[in-house]
């Protein structure tokens, strides 16, 4: 069977769904090909900045939250130097990501998508820089189809990314656990918790997010060693928290930390999300980075559909730069400034940054403001703040 759509979006997570809805909600014909039969699937923290709800253009309901966020907790690996981010500028949400997904599906589909579930694409079929069709397998049978735009949003290791020629040479990933965990004694519940140094999670960090008064995501980050010794030893040592926990499921997966590839598009084919390494590369976050990057994607393929000048889609990585790309670039200047901290440095930094400071460094916000402090202390302007200026 062959079809043909204006656009087809590989992936229906966060990027996928969002570049669909914005395409079809213009008129446009889009099929969205997903290969699990459920969405959600991929293990995840679920956190989000308050503000994710304005990027996923919908309201903020009880059934797409598990838990309201009103601040964090950052650890050194001398917890007692513990850092307290609160405010009203820290508030967010631990989402109930399935329903989320779901919410986003349904915008997609009510703004005009066909989403197809248990569809894997296995080929894309090339013209010399045109991608031309896409070969995929529904429930067994393989299937052929065509468009003029094509998205990849189909996250770490990405087949369209791979087969459209997108280079890769930047990309880096973390590798993660995470166990979703039950009857943990999680201290104020609605501050997620974070920490960090060389024993705890060398090169990443170990997170609690309590989804509610039972159940917590208990998550690790880990570069260059298994990831999964380092999470059984942490919540050994923490017992005032797990003991008499269990795990009820273990899931995990890649996080990207390298930035942006250099190209997110090529010829007819735009690159979404963590396909593109879309992610803040400290914090790990990229729900909301992806919804950002599938929703100008969207938006531009809309605009050269609408024209018939396909040139519109090269304005997609200056509209994503403008502010994303931007603070994805200074958080991975930043995560590469202090990446190789010792413990001790790190204590140090507990006892000097302020939450807000942590805010603004781990998500690429106002670095040269932290900066411009850490030139006053000596060893920190050594150390941190010549790689950051
Ligand atoms: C353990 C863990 C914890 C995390 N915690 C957080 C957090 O707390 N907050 C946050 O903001 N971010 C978090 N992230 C990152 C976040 O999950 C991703 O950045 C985000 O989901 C990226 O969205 P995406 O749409 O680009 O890709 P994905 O969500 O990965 O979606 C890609 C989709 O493409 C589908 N797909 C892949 N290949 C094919 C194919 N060949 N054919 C068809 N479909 C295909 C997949 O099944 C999937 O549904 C976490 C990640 C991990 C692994």
């Amino acid at each position: 069977m062959d079809m043909n759509y204006d656009v087809v979006v590989v992936g229906a997570g966060p990027a996928g769904l969002m570049a669909a809805r914005k395409v079809a909600s213009r008129g446009f014909s889009v099929l969205v090909l997903e290969k699990e039969k459920d969405l959600g699937v991929k293990a995840c923290a679920e956190a989000v900045s308050a503000s994710a709800f304005e990027t996923a253009e919908i309201p903020v309901t009880q059934s797409l939250i598990s838990n309201s966020i009103n601040g964090a907790y950052v650890y050194p690996p001398d917890e007692s130097k513990g850092v307290k981010i609160s405010g009203s500028s820290y508030r967010g949400y631990i989402l109930n990501k399935p329903q989320f997904l779901y919410a986003l599906a349904s915008e997609a589909v009510s703004s005009g998508s066909e989403l197809m579930m248990r569809s894997e694409v296995k080929a894309v079929k090339m013209k010399g820089t045109t991608a031309e069709s896409l070969v995929y397998s529904h429930k067994g049978e393989t299937r052929e189809v065509s468009f003029k735009y094509l998205v990849g949003a189909d996250g770490v290791g990405s087949i369209v990314g791979r087969s459209c020629g997108f280079d890769a040479a930047d990309f880096e990933i973390i590798p993660t656990i995470q166990y979703v965990m039950v009857n943990c004694k999680v201290p104020e519940k609605d501050f997620i918790r974070i920490y960090m140094g060389k024993e705890v999670a060398p090169l990443g960090y170990a997170w609690i997010f309590a989804k509610n008064e039972y159940v917590a995501n208990v998550g690790i980050g880990v570069r260059g060693a298994p990831a999964k010794p380092y999470l059984d030893r942490f919540i050994e040592a923490h017992p005032e928290i797990f003991k008499g926990a269990k795990a009820i499921k273990e899931g995990g997966g890649a996080v990207p930390v390298g930035g942006q590839i250099k190209e997110t598009s090529k010829g007819n084919v735009l690159l979404c999300g963590d396909a593109a390494g879309q992610v803040i590369p400290i914090t790990g976050g990229g729900i909301r980075t992806s919804m950002g990057a599938g929703s100008i994607a969207g938006r531009c393929i809309a605009d050269a559909l609408e024209s018939g000048r396909p040139e519109e889609i090269r304005k997609y990585s200056g509209a994503y730069s403008e502010y994303w790309g931007t603070r994805i670039s200074r958080s991975l200047k930043v995560l590469r400034a202090i990446e190789n901290l010792s413990d001790e440095d790190l204590n140090l930094l507990g006892s000097v940054l302020s939450g807000e400071d942590i805010v603004d460094l781990a998500n690429g916000l106002d670095v040269m403001r932290v900066v411009a402090k850490f030139s006053r202390h000596p060893v920190l302007a050594m150390k941190i703040a010549s790689k950051l200026l």
